[in-house]
Order: structure tokens, then C-alpha cells, then sequence
């Protein structure tokens, strides 16, 4: 499949990896908008939050559950922002679910 995602997933393409495990893969944004702008994806390819169901909700749960774990470990101490562009309106650019976890300066809001 022509994804960018699913390629850095396995490989394909190169990333600057913070975390991985069996069900996602974590690695730094290559146009940071923040300090600290990391993507964590599943490794299983849902296009977008559209996609989302009962049946495959679960990989939401545990990206929430680490996002803490990784915010500690990227020294957000201070807080940060955990975000998901879905569809055109979203801002949504890779067709691939993924969450952008920012933080080492306040964010403000709303977001354009
Ligand atoms: P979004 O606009 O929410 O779909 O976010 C896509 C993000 O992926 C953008 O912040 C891009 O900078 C980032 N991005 C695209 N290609 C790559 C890549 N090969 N490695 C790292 N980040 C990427
Ligand atoms: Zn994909």
C-alpha cells in the first residue's frame, strides 16, 4: 500500500524513532511545530479517526495510555498537547490515523 506511514512503520522509510512495541510505533515530526512534536501511530493502517469502531477502538485507548509514559520521557513536565487532525477540514495531510503529541512551549488556543 502507498502510505508514508505504513512504510515508516516497517521500515521502508527512515524515521528518528522514540518508541515502538508491537502496536505503535512513536518518531520525531519532521517539520516540528513545537519543541518537542513527536507522531504515534498504530502499526495497523486505519486511515483517520473516521475509521474508528467498536472493533479496533482499543489501539485509541492505548495510544492515550502511553501518550503519559512518553510525555515524562520527552521531559513534558510542564504539560502538553496530544492532537488528531481528521479528514480535509482537520487538517488532515497523511491518510494514516496518527497523534501528534507536542509540548516545551505553551500552546495556544484555538489552533488555526
Ligand atoms: P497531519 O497534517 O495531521 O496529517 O500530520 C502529518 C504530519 O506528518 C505532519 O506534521 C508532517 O510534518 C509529518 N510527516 C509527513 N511525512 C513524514 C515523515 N516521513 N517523517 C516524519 N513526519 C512526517
Ligand atoms: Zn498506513
Amino acid at each position: 500500500m502507498d502510505c508514508v506511514f505504513c512504510k515508516i512503520a516497517n521500515g521502508e522509510i527512515p524515521s528518528k524513532k522514540v518508541y515502538e512495541d508491537d502496536k505503535i510505533l512513536v518518531f520525531h515530526d519532521l517539520d516540528p511545530q513545537a519543541p518537542v512534536h513527536v507522531l504515534i501511530i498504530p502499526k495497523q493502517h486505519i486511515s483517520s479517526t473516521w475509521e474508528i469502531t467498536e472493533e479496533n477502538s482499543g489501539i485509541i485507548a492505548y495510544v492515550f495510555e502511553k501518550a503519559p509514559q512518553l510525555a515524562k520521557q520527552l521531559g513534558l513536565d510542564g504539560g502538553f498537547r496530544l492532537v488528531n487532525n481528521c479528514g480535509n477540514d482537520g487538517g488532515q495531510t497523511v491518510q494514516h490515523l496518527h497523534f501528534h503529541l507536542l509540548g516545551g512551549r505553551f500552546m495556544a488556543w484555538p489552533p488555526g
